[in-house]
Formats: structure tokens, sequence, C-alpha cells
């Protein structure tokens, strides 16, 4: 995309438009599966796997002769030789409402500005000027915004609890360590709206009476770790950030604290823990963190996608917010689609809206004909759902009803060809690679259900191995001391409880 850009800005100063058309870099705008992605406005032409050599086409026909180069377009937005059709119909973007990848693919990052042109920190003008810090959690209760990390716990009762905890000095800090495999909604955020998740974290920092937030982000995502630096130093020099904000007395930094890699440092204590600078593992709670946090004082912690939602929550009012989705579930979910999907992207779909709508219509089915057979949702942590239950809507009761999760929205395809045991064999070995080691449960565990695993698609088991494999995961989910653990067996146990003919089958095999 950079070769592109420069090709774009030479081509344009040789044909002499540089004073008429403006090359602007943006964030992922969501259809991963065609990019790059060159969009020309004002028609909003949808240019689909450019490559720096078509760029002199497009200048020369588009720009210069006002005619759009049909080879190149998205295919979905072609009527016919001279009339193409709005993003906004085509099947991939027609279901899809964006708020918090509102900016994503639209605006240029790395310019404070352009936030600003879209209503950028007005938000935070309108909190810190017209509203008291319980004002503000009323609206985040009122909206039924859940943490989109996973869990799904409400927003604004978070809020609340470090708002009324008793503490000298409080912190406000986001999970930006998204680490389930498949999943990049966070990095897009991060890399596409960085001030969005400033903007809010100091929204929530004015609510709970903090003067200090961290980012906490993986340190494999580069661009994104570079962007929010860039976004910080440009709201400090703006007065959006840092001493006196906006001139209201009010003040909140936030610092970036580098993530190393490890998965069970997305668990909110391992994640604080490693901040303080310590070996990232969990620890009991109680104390919850909103008591009893980072440095052992009372600390909010949000994902960057449920921080990503909070400006829009205030800009246009909890009830904007609670009208879309469903009745326990508010609001929209960013879902990575990945895996065996023709449209491989980023996607925001109302809550509520099905499997089916996802896949078939928004992700474009299987490639090359084939069938659909299962879906994972929440990566690790989640559990798989069969082609049967693809009518299921999606929203946090909905999913644990049929024994999967939100998760913090990795979904990864299945067709017909996969082999369930294999997913589930994946899945395991992750999380035995990723397990801490601090509970017997886990560490032991996971290892003694990956190792049947190998043994079932090795064709040594025995029918009797099957219930030792499901008996271990109830164990191991009872029994280990935080999230990580608690939730492997779950691609286990679902897939042993729809397609368990399939472990049969592999045991079978053997005889
Ligand atoms: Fe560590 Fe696993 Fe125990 Fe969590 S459940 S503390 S990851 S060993």
């Amino acid at each position: 995309s950079r070769d592109i850009i420069k090709e774009f800005e030479n081509e344009i100063q040789a044909v002499g438009l540089q004073d008429e058309v403006k090359v602007v870099m943006t964030g992922c705008f969501g259809l991963c599966a065609l990019g790059p992605i060159v969009i020309v406005y004002p028609e909003g032409s949808f240019y689909s796997r450019v490559k720096a050599e078509d760029v002199k086409e497009i200048v020369d026909e588009h720009l210069l002769k006002g005619r759009i180069v049909k080879r190149l377009l998205y295919q979905e937005t072609v009527v016919d030789d001279n009339t193409i059709k709005s993003l906004n119909d085509t099947n991939f973007y027609s279901k899809q409402v964006r708020i918090a990848l509102r900016n994503c693919g639209v605006i240029n990052p790395e310019n404070i500005d352009e936030y600003l042109a879209t209503d950028g920190y007005k938000a935070l003008e309108k909190v810190l000027t017209e509203m008291t810090p319980e004002q503000v959690i009323d609206i985040v209760k009122k909206s039924g915004l859940r943490g989109r990390g996973g869990a799904g716990f409400p927003t604004g009762m978070k809020w609340e609890f470090t708002a009324k905890a008793v503490g000298d000095k409080k912190y406000v800090c986001c999970n930006a360590d998204e680490g389930d495999p498949g999943a990049f909604m966070d990095r897009s955020v991060l890399e596409g709206d960085p001030h969005a998740l400033i903007e809010a974290m100091t929204i929530a920092a004015y609510a709970v009476g903090s003067d200090q937030g961290y980012v906490y982000v993986r340190a494999e995502y580069p661009i994104a770790v570079h962007r929010l630096e860039i976004a910080l130093g440009q709201a400090r020099e703006y007065g959006l950030l840092g001493k006196n904000i906006l001139g209201t007395g009010f003040s909140f930094d936030i610092g970036i604290r580098l993530g190393a890699g490890a998965f069970v440092c997305g668990e909110e204590t391992a994640l604080m823990t490693s901040i303080e600078g310590k070996r990232g593992e969990p620890r009991p709670r109680p104390p919850f963190p909103a008591n009893k946090g980072l440095f052992g004082k009372p600390t909010l912690l949000n994902n960057v996608e449920t921080y990503a939602n909070i400006t829009q929550i205030i800009l246009n009012g909890p009830e904007w917010f609670a009208s879309m989705g469903t009745e326990k579930s508010k609001g929209t979910k960013v879902f990575a689609l990945g895996g065996k999907i023709t449209n491989t992207g980023l996607v925001e779909i109302p809550m509520g809206t099905t499997l089916r709508t996802i896949v078939e219509e928004i992700g474009g089915g299987c490639p090359n004909g084939k069938k659909f057979k299962a879906a994972q949702t929440g990566g690790p942590s989640g559990g798989c759902i069969p082609a049967s239950l693809i009518d299921t809507k999606i929203d946090y009761d909905s999913l644990m009803a049929i024994g999967s999760m939100m998760g913090s929205g990795g979904l990864i395809v299945m067709d017909e060809d996969t082999c369930m045991v294999d997913i589930a064999k994946f899945f395991l070995e992750f999380t035995v690679d990723e397990s801490c080691g601090k509970c017997a449960p886990c560490r032991i565990g996971t290892k003694r259900i990956y190792e049947l695993l190998c043994k079932i698609t090795d064709g040594k088991a025995t029918m009797e191995d099957l219930d030792t494999l499901e008996e271990l995961c109830h164990h191991v989910k009872e029994n280990s001391l935080c999230g990580l653990g608690q939730t492997a067996p779950n691609p286990v146990l679902s897939t042993l409880h729809y397609f368990r003919d399939e472990y049969e089958a592999h045991v079978k095999e053997k005889r």
C-alpha cells in the first residue's frame, strides 16, 4: 500500500493534479480479502487488489478523463458499463453498522485534524464542560454496552464500581493484547482510528476520577503502536491530553506498555501484573481490579472495541445505542472473519444478526462452492457452532446457550473438508503453549487433553478414551484459576458435542 501511495503522489504530480487531488492514507476498510484497496471520491469507486503498476491507469483514465477503470473495480459494485453502485449496497457492507470501525478506512489515522473533522473530541468536550462524572456513568449504563473483550460484563457497572472505590490514585487501562488466533479487531481500531481510544479513555478517566492511564498493546502490532504514539503526541499538543485538558482543570495522561506475546496477559489480573513489570500471571479474584488493580489501586480496564463505542454513545445518546441489538446485548460487534470464507475481513454487525447472514451474505460463503460445516467464535476460548445452528443469533446469551461464546470477536469458518478433531487439536496445542503454568489443572490438564487428542488422530484411541477426554475437559474447566484454563476445553467439548461421530470415526479407523 505504501508503494501505491507513493506511485499515486508521483503520477498526480506528473499530470499536474496535485492541487485538485489529495492522496490520503487510511487504516483498514474491512474487506481484507480484496486489499490493497483504493477508493476515489467523490464517486466512491472501490478499486480492489490494486498494484503499483495499476496506478498510472487510474490516474490517466479516472482522474483525468473521468472514466472508471472497470477491470479494477470491486465487481460487486459494477452495475453496467457506466454505473457503479454504492458500497453500502453491496453484500459485504449493506448489513453492517460501523460504530467502532466508523473511521477505519475513512480518515488518516496519523492526522488529528481529520479525526477532529469527524466530530473527534466533541464527546470529551461535552463531558468535561457539561456533565458530572455520575451523568457520564449513567449514560454508559443506560446504553447497555457490555465489554467486548470476551466476558461481556456491563461496562457502565464496571465504571461505577471503579468510581465508587476508595483510593488516593486510580488507573484507567486498555487491554489491546488481542491474542486470539485469527482476531484483529483491536488492531484495526488502533491502526485506523487511535484518537477514538484516547478520547474514550479520557472520558472514562473523568468518570472514575483517574489521572493516569495505560494502553497494554502487543509488541507484535508495531504499526498500531506507532500510530498510537503519534496520536498521543498530537492529543497532548492540542491540549486534549495531559495537564488541564481543554482548560477545564482536569488532567489525565496515557502511557503505552508493550506485551511480549503471552496470551495469558490478556487476562485482566495478568495484564496488570505485567504492566507492573512482573511476570504476567493471573491472580485469584476477588479482590477485583475495580477495588484493587494496578499497583494495588482501583483500576478500570476495558478493551479497545469497548472504548471505541464510548464517544458515539455520548454524542448520540444511550437510547440510540440501545436501539440496536437484542434485549441483553446492545449495539454492534466487530468480528474478524477468517478461515474458509470468501470475504476474509473485518465486519461490524448489529448484535442479533444471524450466523447465516455473516457467513453466507456478508462473508460470501465458503470458497469453491464448498459446504459450510461450522464456525468457531471466541478463538481458543470459544466453541464450534455447527451448520445445523447457522440461524443462531449472534449475541452473548445465544452463543453461551449453544456452548460457544462471543469472545473478543474472532470468527473462523470451516468447510466440509475440515476435520473437527484437528480443529480442536489446533486450539489445544495453542492453549498448552500459552498456559502460564501457575495452576495444575490447566498446566497439566490441557497437556493431557492435547495428548488424548493426538492419540485419537493417530488412530490409537479407544471409545473409553473419548469418555476420559470429556471428563478431563470438565475437570480443567471447573478447577482452573483463570479464564484461559476455564475456557481452554471449550473447542473440545463443543466438537465432542456436535461432531462426536468424527471422533468415533478416528477410533474406528484404527480397528
Ligand atoms: Fe495460568 Fe492456566 Fe492457571 Fe490461568 S488457568 S493461571 S493460564 S495455569
